[in-house]
């Protein structure tokens, strides 16, 4: 099976990169060699190298060498390497085949029991990787490498899918501080990220896979290499002064076309801010207290251009909550230290604590504009449903949507672009809401879409006032936006 050496050395300069020149292939010396390199070139991968007949036979693995007889992984055929390969590491420059670092990830012997044209059945003895294998092809270069072993790891648990994250209830500060952590509210999308080796997923909260809108955040998936770990946290944009920025984050969070992306990505770049650990190699850390997940957290270090682990502060939330205040944030969260991570729940373990009132509100219609905006769009009509769809269901009645007010402040150019675009589909004869009218003025539409309000308070006739433009959010669906407060149902 071993092939010649010419495939390497054509694809390679020698003057530019570091690897080793093909030699002429030596004969064998009775124990066999091989070595797994981490190879973080366009995509992260691992290439396994077998010694045999003078050479490395090799394969690229995607996702790495599997560690459960359950899961067989993709190993691609790729060329013969040297045999001076084995020890090589370092940094392929940029421009040449490979270009990236190749990192030893393992090395030893081992055991050949079978080699085939299509099949080879080893044990390997080295560090990390140990136990009885099989390679087989299927097609053409691809193959299979299959553990033939028992699971490394047999108690470990399957990786979580479809997390939906653990909410927080709007209150005042709790009284007993000292049972309590702060960390700042971030103003942006909330993210759960899912790292497994050379494979990132990104999910919003209503389990919609963001991947392929942050491709800046890729990156950290190379920070993990083979280990498997599930985050909770907020994608941002920041500021010139280093503040999130949720306006920024409007002009990245409608973006679907990738080249779009691109360009956006350099001047409003995102920064995932990081505040939880839900799952690592091979272990669920949600019933751990939140001392111990972000104990485990901060070991992992995860600190880069794009992504960061923010401080937490133990009491004290009075003094956050003002110095959030005077730095212009949202405000900030108060997390009880006993509680564990329960998705999905509002449950009060978590606790939002806003400067201002602000919330999502559906938008259930729009007046046209006077003045400068006439025959524009000059305020959005908005609501809230009555209760949540769980509760409404329990019930045995539909949701009402119930009318809020209208917001008439907040957008700008681009902004007003977008609502236009967004509403005229939507358009709809009669209203979508219940109980108390809109002004009878109002363009009725279909709704779906949830924009982001700050407002100064609550009227008893349940209405915002002094109400202001956020965003458009994409990442909550319409039904389930209600009247947030101390009082609100649990979701
Ligand atoms: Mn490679």
């Amino acid at each position: 099976m071993a092939k010649k050496l010419s495939e390497y050395d054509e694809k390679r300069d020698f003057a530019q990169t570091p690897e080793p020149a093909g030699s002429e292939p030596r004969g064998d010396d009775g124990e066999y060699r091989f070595v797994i390199h981490e190879h973080s070139a366009r995509r992260l991968h691992w290439d396994l190298r077998l010694e045999r007949d003078g050479v490395l036979v090799s394969w690229a693995v995607p996702k790495g060498i599997p560690m459960d007889p359950k899961t067989n992984h993709l190993a691609v055929h790729t060329e013969d390497h040297p045999l001076e390969y084995i020890d090589f590491h370092g940094d392929i420059p940029k421009g040449n085949y490979g270009a990236g670092s190749m990192r030893i990830f393992d090395s030893g012997t081992y055991d050949a029991e079978k080699w085939r044209k299509d099949e080879v059945i080893l044990t390997f003895n080295g560090d990390k990787v140990r136990g009885r294998y099989a390679l087989f092809q299927t097609r053409g270069n691809d193959w299979m490498i299959h553990r033939m072993d028992p699971a490394v790891d047999p108690d470990r648990e399957p990786f979580p899918e479809q997390i939906v994250p653990m909410l927080a209830r709007v209150d005042e500060l709790p009284k007993n501080d000292d049972d309590y952590a702060f960390e700042i509210k971030w103003d942006g999308i909330r993210a759960i990220y899912y790292s497994q080796p050379g494979e990132p997923h990104i999910e919003s909260r209503n389990l919609k896979d963001i991947t392929s809108r942050w491709p800046e955040l890729r990156a950290l998936n190379r920070v993990f290499g083979s280990r498997d770990v599930v985050l909770d946290g907020e994608i941002t944009t920041l500021d010139e002064r280093g503040l999130p920025s949720f306006q920024r984050l409007q002009s990245r969070m409608h973006l679907a076309n990738d080249s779009a992306i691109r360009r956006r990505m350099k001047d409003t770049p995102a920064v995932y801010m990081i505040f939880d650990l839900l799952y690592l190699d091979g272990r669920s850390l949600m019933d751990l207290p939140y001392t111990e997940r972000r104990a485990k957290l901060e070991e992992l270090d995860l600190n880069g251009p794009n992504w960061k682990t923010p401080s937490y502060h133990v009491g004290d939330g009075a003094a956050m909550l003002a110095a959030s205040e005077q730095q212009g944030l949202e405000g900030i969260v108060a997390k009880r230290l006993d509680c564990p991570y329960t998705p999905g729940r509002r449950g009060g373990g978590w606790i939002k604590v806003k400067n201002h009132l602000r919330q999502e509100l559906v938008v259930g219609g729009w007046l046209a504009g006077e003045g400068n905006r006439s025959g524009r769009l000059g305020a959005l009509v908005v609501g809230h449903y009555d209760t949540t769809p769980t509760e409404a269901a329990r019930r045995g009645e539909p949701q009402k949507l119930l009318y809020a007010g209208r917001v008439g402040t907040g957008f700008t150019e681009a902004t007003l672009e977008l609502l236009q675009r967004e509403l005229e589909p939507l358009a709809r004869d009669d209203s979508p809401f219940d109980g108390r009218k809109p002004p009878k003025e109002t363009h009725f539409v279909e709704p779906r879409l949830v924009a982001e309000v700050e407002f100064s308070e609550w009227t008893t006739s349940g209405t915002i006032r002094q109400p202001s433009f956020k965003g458009l959010r994409e990442d909550k669906d319409a039904n389930t936006v209600v009247r947030e407060g101390p009082d609100q149902p649990e979701q």
